[in-house]
């Protein structure tokens, strides 16, 4: 089949052509194209060859000569409101949510939510991702802030029937109440943004520790009627298998399959706390595991990855509350599978991490017919990475050299729709220093008021 959407003999028009690149697909068929060219035309790849076609015009031409061009990264789980707690909540041995003493997110207001999302989304973008999945309190006000920067997004309503500051003092209490205003809240969101181009709303139910088994019934019901994806913290903590145990004498995985959750629409977010039971089970129900490992093993967990693997369960990778580097989440996947299985084998190498960190995610989120690997049709998502850096060269295996020694801060451009979101490596839409400055007098402020200032 031919990669081109016109025949050789026309003149094929391009908004913009990338040629010399090294590009590294995500698309099995083709891995890596050395000399690449990539057209693009109304928001969506029209050219993808190590020739160009034989006559065309294109109103911009970048000539990529030692750069990297892979897909836009998919990072589907994250909560760009809790930049403030970083430093910090790496070392607290738990989540943010559940912990006494620092800032809440019920206790953030709508200019410190909009200044916090817009940091961790400029982040993201800069580093690479070109669809985030954000999910917390103040879903609406930080769904508009990050939506101006351009990039993608899949944000959640943080839905439960707990009250977390009654959970961060031991108290599990499950109030219809919340459930069912945080649900409405998730919903409404959904009602808002349906229809935009860039935005896809999902469910979040929180964890199974946080919603009881009736409301979850409730969640599935909505996200069945609705058509969404719903995220979810799945074998989270000691904590919530403890809890959930108690509560319900099963897993958090068994409770999610008998209330109707456990499907292919289902993204369990970390999977450490899950049995050899629970990933046939999440196996079988083609649910997809967002494995986390930055986080995970900055406070001394690893999620069963291989096994996962082996059973079969589609993985995406996420940075969840550590900064949004995909790149570098990429070598931690890797790493840390490695040190599970005590070596180096042939089912975990840098292009398996890559298709988790790209098609993985794209396929988590639904979205994998559009975006996730660079195909001609698809969605002219990508990146463009400076691989002229001593630490990028020299290239003999660009995927291998990306994984092993690249970084976020090597990107240089980032497209979403065929848009330039990112040039010489900063934003093009929204101004990065009143960025950075806002969320710091917001950070500042909310540490204040828990009587750490800084
Ligand atoms: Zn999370």
């Amino acid at each position: 089949m031919s990669p081109t959407l016109a025949p050789s003999t026309d003149t094929v028009d391009f908004d913009l052509l990338l040629t010399d690149a090294m590009v590294i697909t995500a698309d099995p068929s083709r891995p890596l194209l050395r000399g690449g060219f990539v057209g693009v035309k109304d928001s969506r790849i029209a050219w993808l060859d190590t020739v160009a076609p034989q006559r065309f015009a294109a109103k911009r031409t970048l000539r990529l000569a030692d750069r990297i061009v892979t897909p836009g990264f998919v990072n589907p789980h994250l909560h760009a409101v809790l930049t403030m707690v970083r430093g910090v909540a790496a070392d607290l041995g738990f989540a943010p949510s559940y912990t006494p003493g620092i800032p809440k997110g019920t206790q953030v207001d709508a200019q410190q939510a909009r200044a916090l999302a817009r940091l961790g989304a400029v982040e993201a973008l800069m580093f690479g991702s070109t669809v985030v999945g954000d999910n917390f309190v103040h879903a609406d006000i930080c769904a508009e802030a990050m939506v101006e920067l351009g990039l993608r997004l899949c944000p959640s309503w943080r839905i439960h029937d707990v009250d977390f500051a009654r959970v961060a003092r031991g108290d599990w209490h499950h109030d219809p109440a919340i459930g069912e205003r945080t649900l409405q809240a998730g919903l409404d969101l959904h009602a808002r943004w349906r229809g935009h181009p860039r935005v896809q709303v999902n469910l979040a139910a929180h964890a199974v520790d946080t919603c009881s088994n009736g409301f979850l019934r409730e969640v599935a019901a909505a996200a069945k009627a609705n058509d969404l994806v719903v995220s979810t913290h799945l074998g989270q903590s000691r904590v919530e298998v403890e809890r959930v145990r108690e509560r319900t004498g099963r897993t958090s995985t068994e409770v999610l399959d008998e209330v109707g959750l456990l499907n292919a629409r289902l993204m369990g977010g970390h999977c450490i706390y899950v049995t050899p039971a629970d990933i046939e089970r999440l196996a079988r129900a083609g649910a997809h595991a967002v494995h986390i490992p930055k986080c995970n093993a900055a406070s001394g967990r690893l999620a069963p990855t291989p096994a996962l693997m082996e059973a079969g369960v589609n993985i995406a990778l996420a940075t969840d509350t550590q900064h949004g580097d995909m790149v570098e989440l990429m070598r931690w996947a890797l790493a840390t599978a490695r040190v599970q299985q005590g070596g180096v084998n042939d089912a975990w190498q840098p292009h398996h991490v890559f298709h988790m960190a790209t098609l993985g995610g794209a396929k988590a989120l639904g979205q994998h017919g559009e975006i996730g690997s660079l195909e001609v049709g698809k969605k002219a998502d990508l990146v463009v990475f400076d691989a002229s850096r001593p630490h990028l060269r020299p290239h003999v295996n660009p995927v291998g050299t990306l994984v092993h020694n690249g970084q976020g801060r090597d990107v240089e451009l980032v497209l979403v729709d065929g848009e330039i979101l990112v040039e010489q490596g900063r934003p093009t839409r929204v101004d990065l220093d009143e960025i950075c400055r806002d969320a710091e007098t917001a950070a500042r402020a909310l540490w204040s008021a828990e009587g750490k200032p800084y």
